[in-house]
């Protein structure tokens, strides 16, 4: 594998320079004021990703599922009731997850490639008239499938409904990086990680909690000691953490929301909106369709792209490892060997999808796919050309 090329998996992502160095740094005391300059920042900075004002940020040494289990353990019971639905492999691990934790989750089954069923979640909570429903669980980007949910649907099935569920919701391959709108649409739970939006290695849960999630954490049984948010936060009352915190991963959070807000939210979304458009535009001149069913779900950040029935798509990703040096996304669970995904999120620009482009026609060509050289690469530049990137002066 080159080190050189960047990589076009959704996750871990391509690292900007200036974020490798700011992970770098030398020991500090990680309880003094020193931390707290670290670590006041990475709050706050967060807080801004996620257009809220109120919303307590907690950051964990873990990854999004360290994230999803802080969302559970601090705000149910066991046996409570969770609405859930299945259209992808990371909203079942999330079912799997709380199923782990005794609860007692209510499965809405959905055709992966299909977004969030929010009429059917809204039926359900209409019928719910008891309240027994704690809490929905809403993944806002299934990067197995490519497929983004309409995340204020899912708040107006509550609202409609009159019902008090929380309203988790898994951001990690969305946050930082498409529009997410914590206090608008109402929700009780974000969660992502480092290694997505953020440009930063895996390593931090990032968890934000609104302030009927933090009510709900006080009453809360289901056990926790290194998810504890209570715990957490009596360590940030001292600048520190209840244990060792991963200090040279914030700065480099620290680092990589300073970038991100300089570029500005609007333009980072837009940024990804585009370079994306150029991607579905590649994929429909290669004659190849993605896994998302419907224009309305496309996802920005990956774009899960089915082969022709027979085609072990993974090939694909093999051969373009072993081959050119490049990484794409493997297909996961019920899509496994049937599609591939490009990831395209994160520090990336067009002339970058350009050359992913490139690399997975020759792959596919190489494989005896027929596949015209050229011919997606030129649909994403007439695109880029067409639609001209906003360049900022300053280096990125
Ligand atoms: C990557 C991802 C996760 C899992 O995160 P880890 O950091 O690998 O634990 C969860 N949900 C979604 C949507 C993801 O893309």
């Amino acid at each position: 594998m080159s080190f050189q090329n960047p990589v076009f998996i959704p996750g871990p992502t391509n690292m900007p320079e200036a974020i490798r160095q700011a992970c770098q740094m030398p020991t500090i005391d990680h309880r003094s004021p020193l931390f707290g300059d670290i670590l006041h920042p990475c709050l706050e900075g967060v807080r801004k990703v996620l257009k809220s004002e109120s919303a307590k940020v907690f950051i964990f040494p873990s990854t999004g599922t360290g994230g999803w289990e802080t969302a559970l353990s601090n705000t149910l019971d066991a046996g409570d009731k969770v609405l859930a639905a299945r259209n992808g492999m990371f909203s079942h691990r999330w079912i799997d997850m709380c199923q782990r934790h005794s609860l007692d989750v209510q499965i809405v089954e959905t055709p992966w490639g299909h977004g969030l069923p929010t009429e059917e979640y809204a039926r359900i909570l209409a019928a719910d008239t008891n309240h027994e429903i704690a809490a929905v669980l809403a993944t806002h980007n299934e990067t197995a499938t490519g497929v983004k949910s309409d995340i204020a649907a899912v708040r107006k099935a509550l609202d409609d409904a009159d019902h008090p569920a929380l309203l988790f919701v898994d951001g990690v391959s969305s946050i930082a990086s498409m529009d997410f709108r914590f206090d608008e649409w109402g929700v009780d739970v974000a969660v992502t990680g480092s290694q997505k939006g953020f440009m930063l290695p895996a390593g931090l849960a990032i968890v934000c909690f609104s302030e009927k999630a933090i009510a709900a954490s006080k009453t809360a049984t289901l056990p926790r000691t290194f998810f504890d948010i209570k715990d957490m936060q009596s360590g940030y009352d001292a600048n520190a953490f209840p244990y060792t915190p991963p200090v040279g991963l914030m700065n480099g959070l620290k680092q990589s929301l300073e970038m991100l807000l300089d570029e500005g939210l609007e333009n980072v979304f837009a940024r990804h909106h585009r370079i994306a458009e150029g991607v579905r535009l590649a994929v429909a001149a290669w004659g190849l369709e993605l896994c998302a069913a419907t224009p309305d779900v496309y996802s920005d950040t990956v774009s899960t792209i089915r082969t022709p029935d027979g085609f072990n798509a993974t090939d694909i990703v093999t051969h373009a490892a072993d081959v050119y040096g490049v990484a794409f996304g493997v297909g996961l669970g019920e899509v496994a060997g049937k599609v591939f995904r490009i990831g395209h999120l994160g520090s990336l620009t067009d002339v970058m999808a350009l050359s992913g482009l490139a690399t997975a026609e020759m792959c596919m060509a190489d494989l005896g796919m027929d596949i015209k050289l050229g011919s997606g690469v030129a649909a994403a530049q007439e695109f880029y050309r067409s639609n001209p990137a906003l360049i900022l002066t300053e280096a990125a």
